[in-house]
């Protein structure tokens, strides 16, 4: 029989119960034995709930009270000088102070924090050091076997393995790459999996989610190393090698060649390794097949899982079968049984968490000829999906149809475009403007509750807002910024309030997914065709525009985005259902610039998240979202200027992407990496203008004047004066009007008074 597994299970609970846990003890609420206990009881309520779905091999170790990365640091005893070094003690403190930095007297610097793949969620990036000491400082994978086993659940470890967890850290005050320390590192490993022995783990998963990356040849022989070493060490302990969210592709052959017990394979992102793995797996070797996706909500269809499944069992014979979500279920959130708001239809096409872990074991199940009518309801929940009228909207697609590449084009190019909208819209020499969203007081969250639960009726929700507006206008009017915002009141999150406006997109309750810490998302969920009913910006838009004279800014969530922070439909290309959203933005472009706005923002924050793992892969995705990115943006004439905002200063390798999108005015984040990355603007010659950012707004330190004069000098040397504005790095929305008023005002302050320097020298605008 092939045996039912997962690589791993949510952290936050069903209802965030860990969020809750750890904000109340970071705010002194409850002390630290109510937080362990808050984190014991979930992790045994995830141990009972996945034996119960029937599951043989059960993930430990796969918990965290903060994030999986760190505990490897600390597990390896890998902590920086500042937080004490190899000899500090372990604990929740400690890991909290490394997430999160400590403010004071003494401050502490947080660890860098980055994204997982091509995830959402965000890692501690582990700081090395060349002659980095590692011991076994904290040996958690041990204690929660242990904890599991109390319970009389059998679990299987997890660990994130030696060479991944060295290409995700960074070397610190030294030359070389991290994977040097791979001698150092492995005895510690090895250490830990004797322990693990001994206390009667029989399988240990070990993840090396790098396999699914283009490899340099150091990488592949420390895999080889590593796993020679660790493979062999303790002939009792069967290890599975598993990789995701990609196929393991050229890595493939060396995977299944070396001495573990199985390998796993993601079968949703990456089948075409099935036939490969089949043949080629060695007398002995397992395969963990990844049939269940573990990345999206969608329901498995039960036909295609089975028919890869049934070729392995075949091959292979059903005990060397093991069958698994393609990935750790962290991804998705916890359970459907708090969405009863849910269309009925559409949530009998959706799997939480829990169910697909259900899902893992009927499928094991069928694939070793048991209960195959168990599948029923499922088969029967996907055939209904494909035949929904709801999936489909011919309309869209005849317009789509009829699309032409002219509809890509703006008019003109950026210096003539340039010219006509200065012609309409007076600007100084370094414009001021923000990013968009203003402080979301907690008045108006509060608002937001009162108004879904019918506490508060329509008309007194939207006069708040109406108050909160003329707030930020008249702020704005009063700091002398030139290009306003109306500050973004109206919207709990940039995806969630266009998705809850259109058609094709649904939105959950609580469908939380863990972003980092005690941060989650809720990504609404894509599952037809996307179209717009009505105009969804244009009333706030023409409401702030009418109290000022100062032009005020359309914003909008651009295509990319909309779809990088949703769960997309499986059932068509990522590009198709892009192409999709941005019909529809396209559609509300036009709509406010025939209401008389004169500036239109399209954040595309998520562009550069969205590129694929593989190399090969990433000029088609860059072609589609650029595409994408234009369709919406082409729906403005020449008069009206596009301004994009994207958070992150990486932009090196995708600068001819970022010109192609051909926006009239680009902001980025550039404070905090001293803008270092003007350098490629420079290099690449960026024709249009750009707002590299001078105010660090995820900090609350207020900026100073001579900060931000100094960054908008450095600005002004790299891009002609007259194509840079003054701007923060990003949104305000996470942050408090103490902060934003001085901040604001200094910035104003800054950009006035180099503008006035480089008028009374006009070589230096030359
Ligand atoms: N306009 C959005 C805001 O200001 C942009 C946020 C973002 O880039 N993540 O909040
Ligand atoms: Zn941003």
């Amino acid at each position: 029989m092939p045996i039912a597994s997962n690589l791993g299970y949510p952290r936050i609970g069903p209802s965030r119960e860990l969020k809750t846990a750890l904000e109340s003890y970071w705010a002194g609420r409850q002390d630290l034995s109510q937080l362990l206990a808050e984190a014991r009881r979930l992790r045994a309520e995830r141990w009972r709930q996945q034996s119960s779905a029937g599951l043989e091999h059960i993930p430990s170790n796969d918990f965290s009270l903060y994030d999986h990365v760190l505990d490897t640091t600390l597990m390896v005893g890998a902590v920086p000088e500042r937080f004490g070094g190899p000899g500090a003690e372990i604990g929740p403190d400690l890991i909290f102070a490394m997430a999160r930095g400590v403010s004071g007297e003494t401050e502490l610097a947080p660890l860098d924090m980055t994204k997982w793949f091509d995830t959402n969620y965000h890692y501690l990036v582990p700081e090395l050091a060349p002659d980095q000491a590692f011991s076994l400082a904290w040996p958690k994978p041990v204690e929660e076997f242990e904890e599991a086993k109390a319970l009389g659940i059998r679990t299987r470890p997890v660990l994130l393995g030696p060479v991944s967890w060295l290409r995700l850290g960074r070397m610190v005050g030294g030359q070389g790459g991290t994977l040097q320390l791979l001698d150092r590192l492995l005895p510690v490993y090895e250490e830990l999996l004797e322990r693990l022995a001994g206390a009667g783990v029989e399988w240990v998963q070990i993840d090396e989610p790098c396999l699914s990356q283009d490899l340099p040849v150091e990488a592949l022989e420390a895999l080889e190393t590593a796993y020679q070493r660790l493979g062999r060490r303790v002939p009792s302990l069967r290890l599975l090698l598993a990789s995701y969210f990609s196929a393991l592709g050229p890595n493939l052959e060396m995977a299944l060649g070396l001495p573990v017990a199985a390998v796993h394979l993601d079968l949703v992102n990456g089948p075409e390794d099935l036939e490969p793995a089949l043949a080629l797996a060695p007398e002995g070797l397992s395969l963990s097949l990844g049939v269940v996706d573990g990345h999206n909500v969608w329901r498995t269809d039960p036909d295609r899982a089975l028919a890869q499944l049934e070729r392995a069992v075949t091959r292979l014979g059903g005990s060397r079968v093991l069958v698994a979500p393609s990935c750790s279920l962290l991804h998705v959130p916890v359970s459907l049984r708090s969405e009863s708001g849910l269309d009925p239809e559409l949530r009998a096409w959706l799997a939480f968490a829990e169910e697909k872990v259900v899902e893992v074991s009927q499928l094991a199940r069928a694939a070793g000829g048991q209960g195959p009518e168990e599948l029923e309801p499922a088969r029967a929940a996907c055939a209904a999906r494909r035949a929904s009228a709801r999936v489909t909207d011919p309309a869209l697609r005849a317009r789509l149809q009829r699309l032409t590449p002219e509809q890509l084009v703006r008019p003109g190019d950026g210096p003539v475009r340039r010219l006509i909208w200065r012609q309409r819209v007076s600007m100084p020499l370094l414009p001021t403007t923000t990013v968009g969203s203003f402080p979301q007081v907690p008045e108006l969250r509060r608002a937001r509750a009162r108004l879904r639960r019918g506490e508060l009726d329509r008309a007194a929700y939207e006069a708040l807002i109406e108050d909160e507006v003329r707030r930020v206008i008249r702020f704005q009017e009063e700091t002398g910024l030139d290009l306003l915002v109306h500050g973004e009141p109206e919207r709990n999150d940039m995806v969630e309030y266009f998705a809850e406006q259109l058609q094709g997109f649904a939105t959950t309750r609580a469908g939380w997914v863990q972003s980092y810490g005690s941060r989650c998302a809720k990504p609404p969920i894509i599952y037809g065709d996307v179209s717009r009913p009505e105009p969804m910006t244009v009333r706030w838009a023409v409401f702030a525009q009418g109290l000022t004279e100062r032009p005020v800014k359309g914003m909008l969530t651009g295509p990319v985005t909309m779809l990088q922070w949703s769960f997309a439909r499986d059932d068509q290309p990522r590009g198709d259902t892009c192409r999709q959203i941005a019909l529809a933005l396209r559609d509300e472009v036009q709509d406010l610039e025939a209401a008389g706005i004169s500036v239109i923002q399209i954040d595309e924050p998520a562009l550069r998240e969205g590129l694929p793992l593989h190399r090969g892969r990433q000029a088609a995705y860059l072609r589609w979202a650029v595409d994408c990115f234009r369709l919406v943006a082409a729906g403005a004439g020449a008069a009206t200027q596009v301004h994009t905002h994207m958070c992150y200063s990486e932009f090196d390798e995708i600068m001819d992407t970022i010109a192609e999108l051909d926006a009239d005015v680009l902001y980025i984040e550039a404070a905090r990496s001293g803008m270092s990355l003007l350098g490629s603007f420079a290099r690449h010659h960026y024709p249009n203008e750009v707002g590299p950012g001078i105010y660090d707004i995820h900090s609350p330190l207020v900026p100073t004047v001579a900060e931000m004069t100094d960054r908008l000098r450095l600005a002004a040397r790299a891009i002609p004066p007259e194509r840079l504005w003054a701007v923060p790095d990003c949104g305000l929305k996470t942050r408090g009007w103490a902060e934003v008023e001085p901040a604001l005002h200094n910035l104003v302050t800054a950009a006035r008074q180099v503008a006035s320097e480089l008028d009374a020298v006009p070589a230096a605008r030359s």
